[in-house]
């Protein structure tokens, strides 16, 4: 008898029921990651559903975690096939009797799932999948998740004043080690391997943050008690240039490298020891916000990637390729789109005035299907979520109102212009507001401040109008 831990999202040793479960029984353990072959694919739009970016930090956490469990005597198996296969073939090599895995809420990975369970009940061995996704327990709440509550702010009051963050689970110091039956615990797969072309790869891009829970713990403490950001974070968190300006926890959670629970615990000893005030509260709100978009896709169902939205809205949407490129290579013409995307697809990563201000042009602007916008985040965000991703979209192309760009850069986020100056070359000569509506330059000031093969945007549009007029004015004085 043995027991098999299939990892998924939840890459870490501190806060994980799986590995608590299956140490508990104290049976040869086999813990394996697959990378799965379809998610590597490339997509009729054009490109690969999985980017080279995010894969990179993808092995940099699996490496990470190979190096943990080999302190506690255990052995990360990684293979590349179909989860379904490679673990039907495992069962039978191991002799094992028991799997385990975190499970999903989204339709890919449950189809995953119903694969990986009906290979395993076919040999006989007890499949148990356990929940970990979010930082209040699914089980804890106050409604069946299928009935979640339509907003976000129903949501929270009644899991705050009726659940409990559970505590947390402790990281085992020994783990038991692998079944003697197997010997090859494979390398990390090479992106050649995945598919990935030589163009990708030479591509010159890298994650913005190293991958792992060894990071992730690291950046914990340091938010939180040793620089004390966190006192700050609720006047930040619209920032976007620099490491600092808000917690940057999302790439390991997305990974499962950092435990929402274990974030949580670290505030309430946080708001004990040094202070607690509106950004500590503000910090785990944001988390609760992640848990609602959890529950709303379980909620939902596939209705999360509609073309209407989880409200079935009316929708008439472009589907204008060059429009789209412009859009994701960073060529629009509008700075602070331009250089949002040019962070993303160079590190992985983009702030979250970035993403609502992204999204919004998109799908307002230039009326591309919300869906194409989504599906390009998830090729390239080293935190892509599927639910907080795709629930975001729905929130800016379908629900909320419209952002609008050049005031956002010019007149609010960005007025001294060094956000997008550190990721536009081209406009490095251009003053700032300016720098935000660079078609406003006079004859004159094209020339004094050359911006060398900066595209023009497609259209200026009326509503853009008072914004620029004030950039203006305020570079006249
Ligand atoms: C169009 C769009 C797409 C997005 N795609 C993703 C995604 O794929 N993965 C992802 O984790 N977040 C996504 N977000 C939410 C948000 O932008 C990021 O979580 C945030 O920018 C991550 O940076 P941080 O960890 O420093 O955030 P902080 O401001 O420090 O927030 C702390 C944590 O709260 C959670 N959080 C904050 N804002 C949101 C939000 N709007 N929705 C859900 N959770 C939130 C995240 O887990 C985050 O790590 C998206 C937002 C938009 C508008």
């Amino acid at each position: 008898m043995s027991t098999i831990y299939w990892l998924r999202n939840d890459l870490r040793l501190h806060d994980n029921e799986c590995l608590h479960r299956a140490v508990e029984r104290d049976k040869p353990l086999t813990l394996v990651y697959v990378f799965d072959v379809r998610q590597f694919e490339m997509m009729n739009i054009g490109f690969r559903k999985t980017g080279y970016i995010r894969y990179k930090f993808l092995c940099d956490t699996l490496q990470n975690l190979r190096e943990n469990l080999a302190k506690r005597g255990a052995k990360l198996l990684i293979r590349v096939g179909k989860p379904e296969e490679v673990l039907a073939d495992l069962i039978d090599r191991t002799k094992a009797d028991l799997l385990l895995f975190q499970e999903e809420v989204t339709s890919e990975e449950l189809a995953v799932e119903k694969a990986v369970t009906a290979a395993a009940e076919k040999k006989k061995c007890e499949v148990r999948p356990v929940w970990g996704l979010t930082m209040y327990h699914v089980d804890d709440a106050p409604f069946d998740p299928k009935e979640t509550p339509l907003t976000s702010k129903a949501f929270r009051i009644n899991l705050s004043k009726k659940a409990e963050v559970r505590p947390l689970f402790v990281t085992p110091e020994d783990i038991p080690a692998p079944p003697e039956s197997l010997t090859d615990f494979g390398d990390m797969p090479t992106a050649e391997e995945l598919g990935f072309t030589e163009e990708e790869i030479d591509s010159n891009t890298e994650p913005a943050y190293p991958g792992g829970e060894t990071y992730a713990l690291e950046r914990l403490d340091y938010y939180t008690t040793e620089s004390q950001l966190l006192t700050n974070y609720k006047w930040t968190r619209n920032r976007s240039l620099g490491d600092d300006f808000s917690s940057k926890f999302s790439p390991y959670m997305a990974l499962g490298s950092l435990s929402p629970r274990k974030i949580y615990w670290q505030v309430k000893d946080y708001e004990k020891a040094i202070k607690k005030n509106i950004s500590t509260w503000w910090l785990v709100f944001e988390v609760v916000w992640r848990d609602f978009f959890k529950y709303t896709a379980i909620r939902f169902g596939n209705k999360i990637f509609a073309e209407g939205g989880i409200k079935n809205r009316e929708t008439d949407w472009s589907y204008d390729k060059d429009l789209f490129d412009r859009w994701r290579f960073g060529k629009t013409g509008i700075p602070f789109i331009d250089a949002h995307i040019r962070q993303l697809n160079a590190t992985g990563f983009m702030s979250n005035r970035g993403r609502v201000n992204c999204a919004s042009f998109l799908t307002r602007d230039y009326k591309i299907d919300w869906r194409w916008g989504a599906a390009w985040f998830e090729t390239q965000l080293i935190d892509y979520d599927v639910c907080s991703n795709w629930l975001n979209w729905n929130t800016q192309a379908l629900e909320i109102y419209y952002t609008n760009p050049v005031h956002q850069g010019g007149n609010k986020y960005d007025k001294n212009g060094e956000y997008v100056k550190a990721w536009l070359p081209e406009l490095a000569e251009v003053p700032a507001p300016l720098v935000h509506a660079p078609w406003m330059m006079t004859e004159t000031e094209k020339k004094q401040y050359p911006t060398g093969d900066y595209p023009e945007p497609v259209e200026v549009y009326k509503k853009w109008s008072r914004a620029s007029n004030l950039i203006r004015r305020t570079v006249d004085g």
